[in-house]
């Protein structure tokens, strides 16, 4: 991680890290990275948002790129607008599911993937260097304002196909999803009833969707008796999904129950998700053809392995979702539209979240300082794990043992001082008895590292 990149792009607090003239350079910086060009930027609904494009817009004019700015716009449909308006990149100003007072600015690749980190990196030596292409005054770049979501509604509703209509309760959390999600359901035919949906940049409930965070809209949907409850973050890159029977479907659950559907819809083959997710996927998807590949935590790396390899989907278990024949970029939008055609197919959402298997999985979090972080983790990789009577062993992102009962992550957090555990496995007496040894390993590790 650098200096100004995090494992997200750049996510700060407002006029503290991330001031108007950070997101200057950063435009400076990108003009200058890509020496000319088209951007399309867009922005979520936090306060600083207008701010901070407006900064990051004069940054690529000056170094003569051509910017599209489109507005207030979800993640998803920068992506799309990138390849919509032949753009070399695309810039969304967001924060994702952070609270208000912060924003960030992330990156995008023609295809719609984020900027890998090595990409990043080679943004952070120009700011570094302060080299910037500086164009003369008959070469400024134009700017130009747009508005893609008709065409996003259009190209997207010839993807899916609905033979029923049903009522959908969508919390877009006053975030950028508003502006699309709620009018791209209507479009399939749907009954759409709105909640949080006026984007002011003052969140009214937690935008990272869970449990918690989502008990207006379940209470919404029994009370409405509607057919599914959906719900984005800031941005909506993820999604977060009610059954009709008002209950959240935890995201394990939903991402096994997406992927066997994307594998009836397009075909069998791969399904791309990340070290921390569950057997239950493997074990639902086999069956139907799929054959699950992990890489590290993050979509880039999903979207990184999709773009290189292929696949069928590629998913997070944090709701982050990848449709290939769509596009590189997280799109719980889209997503959304691919749950309702599922439900059209297959019946009713708690029907179909009682067929994915339920394992036990827990967490704990130790304390662990940066800077021990690396040393900790080689002990830990090394003759620690001789403790545990595994099978497999992956290391691509922090360390991942497993056998057919049980698997276990080691990993540090990007961004916390801590060391994170995670683990799996079919009893909750040998997930307990396995935790108790894992903890009891990490904090040995920590503390002669
Ligand atoms: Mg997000």
């Amino acid at each position: 991680m650098g200096r100004y990149f995090g494992t997200s792009g750049i996510r700060e607090v407002v006029n503290e890290k991330l001031t108007p003239e950070l997101a200057l350079r950063v435009g400076k910086v990108l003009g200058t990275y890509l020496g000319g060009g088209r951007v399309v930027v867009g922005k979520d609904t936090r306060t600083s948002g207008e701010m901070l494009k407006s900064a990051l817009i004069s940054g690529l004019l000056s170094t003569g790129v051509e910017v599209i700015d489109i507005g207030l716009a979800p993640t998803p449909l920068t992506g799309f607008a990138i390849r919509l308006y032949g753009a070399d990149a695309g810039v969304t100003i967001t924060a994702s599911h952070n609270p208000p007072e912060y924003n960030g600015i992330k990156v995008w690749q023609p295809n719609g993937m984020a900027y890998t980190p090595g990409m990043e990196t080679e943004l952070e030596s120009i700011i570094d260097s302060g080299n910037f292409r500086k164009s003369p005054w008959n070469e400024i770049g134009k700017l130009r304002r747009a508005d893609p979501r008709e065409e996003y509604i259009k190209k997207a509703v010839g993807m899916v196909h609905l033979d029923g209509s049903y009522t959908v309760v969508l919390d877009t959390g006053n975030g950028a999803g508003s502006t699309l999600s709620p009018y791209f359901q209507r479009e399939l035919g749907n009954k759409v009833i709105s909640l949080n949906s006026h984007p002011s940049g003052f969140f009214v409930r937690e935008l990272e969707p869970n449990a918690k965070s989502l008990s207006a809209l379940a209470r919404t949907v029994r009370a409405m008796k509607a057919d599914v409850g959906i719900a984005h973050d800031g941005d909506a890159d993820r999604i977060g999904v009610v059954d009709d029977e008002g209950n959240f479907v935890e995201y394990e659950g939903m991402l096994s129950l997406i992927a066997g559907y994307t594998l009836r819809k397009f075909g069998k083959g791969k399904i791309v998700t990340t070290v921390d997710a569950g057997f239950a996927l493997d074990d639902y998807i086999r069956p139907l053809g799929g054959e699950v590949v992990r890489t590290r935590v993050g979509d880039v790396a999903v979207a990184d392995e999709l773009a290189k390899h292929g696949g069928v989907f590629g998913g997070e278990p944090s709701g982050t979702w990848i449709i290939p024949q769509w596009n590189l970029t997280p799109d719980g939008i889209f997503a959304g539209a691919l749950v309702l055609e599922m439900i059209d197919r297959l019946g009713p959402l708690s029907e179909l979240a009682r067929e994915v298997p339920r394992y036990i999985t827990l967490r704990a979090k130790i304390p662990c300082p940066n800077e021990k972080k690396a040393r900790a983790m080689e002990i830990i990789a090394g003759e620690a794990l001789k403790a545990f009577d595994y099978e497999r062993l992956i290391d691509i992102d922090g360390v991942r043992i497993e056998n057919d009962e049980w698997w276990i992550l080691f990993r540090p957090s990007g961004t916390e001082p801590i060391m994170r555990i995670t683990l799996e496995a079919h009893t909750e007496e040998r997930a307990k008895e396995l935790m108790g040894k894992a903890e009891k390993l990490v904090r040995a590790a920590i503390g002669r590292a």
